[in-house]
């Protein structure tokens, strides 16, 4: 059995003949595995979709109750027989319900592990690591000039802020599924137990997560209408990036515009989005958390999809790990 034969990369995405199954597919297709519920990974109108519970959650609340045919849940560490393969679905680390998938067929066994990262996030359930003959990384952040600063300090460096500008509104930027809930939980954890606003995209997502047992506290939405005398001075309000570049965002006291982003590492990226106080929180590994990631799994052969796939897959030809870059198409990084 030879690896590409039990998955390879198809238009649609992922495919794993011995079970006629996708992983993320980006087209409809009749059956799907989905590793999270970012927009590029899970996609509507599918047949028939296995994931976890909270992924199936999050892709109803986004897409609607009939976003697929059927589903099924896959508990973690379950193993279920699709076909001539068998699956399980094993925590990746990245936002809520993230799982990687691990396909094993006649005793060859790939894990796609989605996007993943090793960093601690009270948000999300552990990454895992699982062992195997081939590892299917992402490489968002794939470039050794990328190295997280752990996230506490830099939501320590945005309270820093709040402290020093007592009558300025601090707008956060951060991506409605995870992000903005991971930078609200670490202001929690930080101490930070005034109101947080919320733009309304992010309402849903954060009553679900609630319900989930991610305590995010005294969540308020931010309102403002022309009627309105209050203007948000010394607060804290979070939306998604694309609500900052509205006529929403205009209206708050003289804002101090901040991102969370992993790409927030680069200043330039800072500068060209008008981002006055950059905050490198990522939900992807950076080149640290990939290698060793690469070392842990102890696989032979590695696949590199979506970001920097040379660099990623030179390192591991120097560390004699056999490795290509996985041409797919599609996925955007919703999350950063
Ligand atoms: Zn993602
Ligand atoms: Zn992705």
């Amino acid at each position: 059995m030879r690896a590409s034969q039990v998955l390879h990369a198809r238009p649609e995405g992922l495919y794993c003949p011995a079970g006629d199954f996708f992983i993320d597919p980006v087209r409809p297709v009749e059956r799907a595995l989905v590793t999270h519920g970012h927009s590029d990974h899970a996609r509507a109108g599918h047949a028939h979709v296995l994931a976890t519970r909270e992924t199936l959650d999050i892709m109803a609340l986004r897409y609607g109750e009939g976003f697929a045919g059927s589903t099924q849940v896959a508990r973690l560490g379950e193993e279920i027989r699709i076909g001539e393969a068998r699956v399980a679905f094993h925590p990746a680390g990245h936002v809520l319900g993230s799982a990687q998938i691990a396909v094993s067929v006649g005793g060859l066994c790939i894990v796609a592990s989605g996007d993943y990262k090793r960093a601690a996030d009270p948000t999300a359930a552990g990454f895992e690591v699982v062992p195997c003959d081939v590892f299917i990384s992402e490489a968002t952040f794939g470039l050794p000039v990328f190295r997280h600063p752990d996230a506490a300090h830099e939501i320590g460096r945005l309270l820093g802020s709040v402290a020093e500008f007592p009558e300025r509104t601090h707008l956060v930027g951060a991506y409605a599924l995870g992000k903005a809930q991971r930078v609200i939980r670490l202001l929690r954890d930080h101490g930070y137990d005034r109101p947080i606003y919320i733009h309304g995209a992010l309402q849903k997502l954060c009553d679900y997560y609630a319900s989930r047992g991610i305590d995010l506290g005294d969540l308020r939405p931010a309102t403002l209408d022309t009627s309105d005398r209050t203007s948000f001075a010394g607060e804290i309000v979070v939306g998604t990036p694309s609500a900052f570049a509205d006529r929403w965002a205009r209206r708050f006291a003289d804002p101090v515009a901040c991102f969370a982003s992993g790409w927030m590492r680069i200043r330039q990226r800072a500068r060209q989005r008008g981002v006055e106080l950059p905050l490198i929180i990522s939900d992807h590994s950076d080149w640290d958390e990939l290698t060793q990631t690469i070392a842990d799994t102890g696989a032979g052969e590695v696949w590199v999809t979506h970001g920097r796939e040379e660099a990623l897959a030179r390192w591991c030809e120097l560390k004699g790990i056999a490795a290509r870059p996985l041409h797919l198409v599609g996925y955007e990084d919703e999350a950063e």
